[in-house]
């Protein structure tokens, strides 16, 4: 059952075979298969249980503050800042995303088996894995009628180049296009962790508590035995109840930044101190484009489709209207014209991404008290990309017919043609002038073969301490240049089936 902060009014000592530590796409799917495969799980989240009837379609700021970690507002620190957002609450970022949906693509998967030795992970063997994660998030083409004209102006200006654009396949059933995909979604179209893995995690008599933030992994021996952690108000922020679980298996799902900061702040070591490095982002520059014909970008769902052409340089293109609360966050420093545009232009508007796949790597830092400090830089490779991508995403939407785009560049936020795009390259731009953010973090326990070069082996559990995995996107040892929840999904999944089937042999 789920426990919440009302239900709880003293500390709390519990027992179990295996403590799953976040319910995002990494945890609640390796919660889920381990209680299929009749293990007792319990798992521990920070936020708090937000069922989709309760998702507030006209309240932006109060679904931020419920789903998001800071409210969606958090930064990593470096040349250039990037703006990031993750979901704090159960489904984990889950709750809050576009729902898109990629198996890792091949060029991937042969770099993650060649090089970094994750064994077994090609896409006959892990066939099996994707299938099973897209059955039960329900993996499917949109119904045509459910997507926006924005998607479509982006398909237009996309084909009239002569470039490949794909249709996504999102995680959705009946989607019906609210566009709200990321504030949660209203009608449980959006299959998450909520509405697919979570249920049955709680048939099998699961247990997850609430509004818990776990602040130590517990080891003896180079061996992990459970955890501890504060059942905290989520309004005044203070500690209320101690949760110590005693367990002979712990999972750490709490995300890219959340499970190197946990693991460290517990004293846990790798063999080569890689834990909390390899901090991977996929770098995210907006173009926002104005047509003269009405868009109404809140009509419809805006991820009908990508252009794919340019994903084996590294950039894939997408569009994400928005709300115009949540569009500002994603807007360049110097907002004037910006906000200009949002009031006079809303209607009019298309609010483009080019997703990049990156080389840059960053890291975790912990400081006092509760304090994480995520750090990343963006080397001059992944910056002439961006530089790249931005331009490429003008011309597709110059292409369809918009009459100006908005550019996310410190001293250049305005292009009125295509013959304006040289501009970008003449600006002399550094990473500093351009405005960056995220959605996907990801790589700092990576996964490996080697434990001199990772952090964890092929299935998920550190290569030093038994009984302590990482089932999350910090296992991801490179960028993957897609969306990227299947591929956390179906890993976690890998891992729990290796628990169920080396248990006993993992307490010996
Ligand atoms: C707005 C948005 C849109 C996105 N769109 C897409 C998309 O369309 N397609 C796609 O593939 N991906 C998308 N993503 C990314 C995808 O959702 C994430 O990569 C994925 O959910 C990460 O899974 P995870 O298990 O690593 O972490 P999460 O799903 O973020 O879950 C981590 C959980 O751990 C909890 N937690 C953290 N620390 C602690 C602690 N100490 N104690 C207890 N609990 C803790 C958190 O509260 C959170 O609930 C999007 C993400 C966002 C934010
Ligand atoms: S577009 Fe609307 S109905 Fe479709 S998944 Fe998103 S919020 Fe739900």
């Amino acid at each position: 059952m789920i426990h919440q902060l009302e239900d709880i009014n003293s500390d709390l000592n519990i027992s179990c075979d295996v403590c799953v530590v976040g319910t995002g796409a990494g945890g609640a799917v390796v919660g889920k298969t381990l209680a299929e495969a009749g293990l007792h799980v319990v798992m521990i989240e920070e936020g708090g249980y937000f069922p989709p009837h309760s998702y507030l379609a006209d309240d932006t700021v109060q679904s931020l503050v419920n789903l998001y970690r800071n409210a969606g507002a958090a930064v990593i620190f470096g040349k250039p800042n990037i703006m990031y957002a993750e979901g704090r609450c159960v489904g984990g970022s889950t709750t809050v995303n576009g729902g898109m949906c990629w198996r890792t693509p091949e060029k991937i998967m042969k770099i993650w088996r060649w090089e970094k030795g994750i064994t077994h992970f090609s896409p006959q063997k892990m066939d099996y894995y994707f299938s099973e994660v897209e059955k039960n998030i329900n993996a499917k083409s949109m119904i045509p009628e459910a997507v926006n004209r924005e998607s479509e102006l982006l398909k237009l200006g996309g084909e009239r180049l002569g470039y490949e654009v794909k249709a996504n396949i999102r995680a959705q059933d009946h989607c019906v296009g609210a566009n709200l995909c990321i504030t949660g979604c209203p009608t449980q179209a959006k299959q998450t962790m909520v509405t697919s893995y979570i249920p049955a995690f709680l048939k099998k008599n699961g247990d997850i508590y609430t509004h818990c933030r776990v602040h130590r992994v517990l080891t003896r021996q180079n061996r992990a035995v459970g955890v501890e952690g504060y059942f905290t108000d989520p309004v005044t922020k203070q500690k209320k109840y101690k949760l110590k679980v005693k367990s002979r298996i712990v999972i750490s799902s709490c995300g890219a930044i959340q499970t190197p900061a946990l693991l460290l702040k517990s004293g846990i070591k790798d063999n080569k101190k890689l834990l909390g490095k390899n901090l991977i982002t996929h770098p995210n520059a907006k173009v926002m484009a104005v047509f003269d014909e009405p868009v109404n970008s809140w009509r419809g769902v805006n991820q009908g489709y990508q252009i794919t052409e340019f994903f084996d340089d590294g950039i894939l293109m997408a569009v994400n209207s928005t709300s115009p609360g949540v569009m500002t966050l994603a807007l360049p420093l110097e907002t004037k014209n910006i906000l200009q545009a949002l009031k006079n232009e809303f209607h009019h508007l298309v609010m483009g991404g080019v997703l990049i796949e990156d080389s840059s790597r960053g890291q975790v830092r912990t400081g006092p008290f509760d304090t994480v400090f995520p750090l990343y830089n963006l080397n001059s490779h992944d910056f002439e990309k961006t530089l790249r991508g931005v331009g490429l995403l003008a011309e597709v939407f110059f292409t369809a017919g918009a009459k100006k785009c908005y550019l996310p560049f410190r001293g250049l936020q305005e292009m009125h043609s295509i013959d304006d795009i040289p501009k970008i390259y003449q600006a002399g731009f550094k990473p500093t002038d351009v405005e960056l953010l995220t959605v996907h973090v990801m790589g700092t326990a990576q996964m490996g073969g080697d434990p001199d070069r990772s952090v964890i082996n092929p299935f998920g559990e550190f290569h030093n301490i038994k009984g302590l995995y990482v089932a999350d996107a910090s296992v991801f040892p490179t960028s993957i240049g897609v969306n990227p929840q299947v591929t956390i999904m179906a890993l976690a999944m890998r891992t729990a089936e290796h628990i169920t089937e080396n248990f006993n042999k993992l307490l010996t």
